[in-house]
């Protein structure tokens, strides 16, 4: 299980593989925030949850 903390709003997102979490963090970036987020960028700012 991994987390990310979404800065422009502090929602946390727990994903159990990578791949869930990475889909889970753009669909909220791009919904909440209308950002588009690498792979990369997110797996290199999730934390161990
Ligand atoms: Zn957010």
């Amino acid at each position: 299980m991994k987390k990310v903390i979404c800065p422009p709003c502090g929602t946390e997102i727990r994903g159990e593989t990578d791949d869930e979490l990475v889909r889970k963090v753009q669909e909220h970036a791009k919904r909440e925030h209308g950002r588009d987020l690498t792979r990369e960028h997110i797996l290199a700012v999730a934390e161990a949850a």
